[in-house]
């Protein structure tokens, strides 16, 4: 129900874990062990003691930035992989050339590479006001 949220924290430089396929019991585990911030829309799992945790009253992708911000703070790094959450590094124009589109690698510069999922990134304007980049699935 956050995968949005999730994706665009990653893009923003948070650590955004985003799990569906777990019982509510298992991911709140997982926020205890990991010391992490648990974001929910659902107000008796936000309540549990011993858990940091966010409540989301809305359903607007911006109020939830803005939530999350209020109760974290900026983010810690540069961007996160939008997919995976792994971290970015940069890529240089000749390796990248071979992974993306030609149209891509003549008109951009500037890649950077997930360096658990392998995606490519590069600059884009996928989401206007930020400087964005878009993903190309790997073969
Ligand atoms: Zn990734």
């Amino acid at each position: 129900m956050l995968g949005t949220l999730a994706r665009r924290l990653r893009w923003l430089g948070y650590d955004a874990e985003y799990r569906r396929d777990l019982p509510d019991e298992t991911m709140m585990q997982i926020a205890r062990d990991e010391d992490r911030l648990l974001v929910t829309r659902d107000r008796s799992m936000a309540g549990r003691r011993g858990l940091r945790s966010l409540y989301l009253p809305s359903a607007e992708l911006g109020e939830q930035i803005e939530a999350v911000q209020a109760a974290i703070g900026l983010p810690p790094g540069p961007p996160r992989c939008t997919v995976c959450n792994g971290d970015l590094e940069p890529l240089g124009h000749a390796e990248a050339s071979m992974l993306v589109p030609p149209y891509v690698a003549a008109t951009q510069t500037e890649f950077a590479r997930c360096l658990r999922c392998h995606r490519v990134y590069w600059p884009g304007t996928h989401w206007p006001g930020l400087q964005s980049w878009r993903a190309l699935a790997m073969p």
